[in-house]
C-alpha cells in the first residue's frame, strides 16, 4: 500500500507537487491522468525516490520513505518501475537485462535468475527473443520486455509512467493487455496513462492532476460520467 500525504516537491523555484494526497491500497490499481507539466511524472517517481520530496510524507506499506531512509534498497525491491522509453540496458540481451538485478540485489544465483526470467519473458510472450539486444526489437516488444524484467523484481507494487506513450499505435495493445492481465492478477499498480480504454478496464480509482494539483480523484464511473474539476471536463472531451 502507498501512502502520501501533502507532499510538496520543488524543482528550483518551480513548485512541481502541491500538497499532494494520495493512498493506494494492496491490490488497487489507480490510474493518473491530467496534461503535460502537470506533475504526475513527479509524483510517481517520488513513489521510489527517483525524485525526492521536500515535505509532506510517503509511507511504502506503513514505512515512511524519504531519499536516504535506510529502508530505500527495500522498497526499490518492493515497488518496480516501467518507463515510457523502456530504458532497457542497450548493451545486454533481453535475458541479460532480466537477471541482472535479481543477481545483484536479490541474490538470486545465475540459473534461478535465469529460469525467472524465461517464465516472465513467456508470461509477456517475448520468450523466443531472449538472446537479441534491445535494438533488435519492436517498441512494443521492448516494452514487454522492460515489464518482464520488472516483474523478475517479484515486486508488490508497479508503477508505470505513460508506458505506451512512445509506441506506434499498433503495438499500443500487445503492452496494454500485458497490463490488463497483471491487474487481473491482483498486482498493486500506479498507472500514469491517458489510455482511457485501460482505465476503464482496471482502474479501481482516476485522479487527474493540474498544476502541480490532485484535482479530482473518483471512482471510474464517476470521473467518466460526472467528472467535478472544469479541467478534467475539458481533458476528457479531448481524450474519449
Ligand atoms: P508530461 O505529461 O509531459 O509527461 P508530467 O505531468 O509528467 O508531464 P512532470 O514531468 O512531472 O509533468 O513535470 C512537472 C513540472 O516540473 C513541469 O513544469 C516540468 O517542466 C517540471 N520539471 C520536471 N522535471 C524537472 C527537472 N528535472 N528540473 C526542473 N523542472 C522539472
Ligand atoms: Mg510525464
Amino acid at each position: 500500500a502507498i501512502a502520501m500525504r501533502k507532499v510538496n516537491k520543488f524543482y528550483g523555484n518551480h513548485h512541481a507537487l502541491r500538497d499532494v494526497t494520495l493512498s493506494v491500497a494492496k491490490g488497487e490499481k489507480m490510474v493518473v491522468c491530467g496534461p503535460s507539466g502537470s506533475g504526475k511524472s513527479t509524483m510517481i517517481r517520488t513513489i521510489n525516490q527517483l525524485e525526492e520530496h521536500q515535505s509532506g510524507t510517503i509511507e511504502i506499506d506503513g514505512e515512511e520513505i524519504w531519499a536516504e531512509s535506510p529502508n530505500m534498497d527495500a522498497v526499490r525491491r518492493k515497488v518496480s518501475m516501467v518507463f515510457q522509453h523502456f530504458n532497457l540496458f542497450p548493451h545486454m540481451t533481453v535475458l541479460e537485462n532480466c537477471t541482472l538485478a535479481p543477481i545483484r540485489t536479490r541474490k538470486a544465483t545465475p540459473s534461478e535468475a535465469v529460469d525467472l526470467a524465461m517464465a516472465y519473458l513467456s508470461r509477456v510472450q517475448i520468450a523466443d527473443q531472449a538472446h537479441k539486444h534491445p535494438a533488435q526489437l519492436s517498441g512494443g516488444q521492448q516494452q514487454r520486455v522492460a515489464i518482464a524484467r520488472s516483474l523478475c523484481m517479484q515486486p508488490d507494487i508497479m508503477l508505470f509512467d505513460e508506458p505506451t506513450s512512445a509506441l506506434d499505435p499498433e503495438m499500443i495493445g500487445e503492452v496494454l493487455d500485458v497490463m490488463v492481465s497483471l491487474a487481473g492478477e491482483g498486482m498493486t499498480m500506479v498507472c500514469v496513462t491517458h489510455e482511457m480504454g485501460f482505465a476503464r478496464k482496471v482502474a479501481d480509482r482516476v485522479v487527474f492532476m493540474d498544476a502541480g494539483q490532485v484535482v479530482e480523484q473518483n471512482d471510474l464511473e464517476t470521473f467518466f460520467t460526472n467528472p467535478q474539476n472544469d479541467r478534467a471536463k475539458e481533458f476528457l472531451d479531448q481524450v474519449l
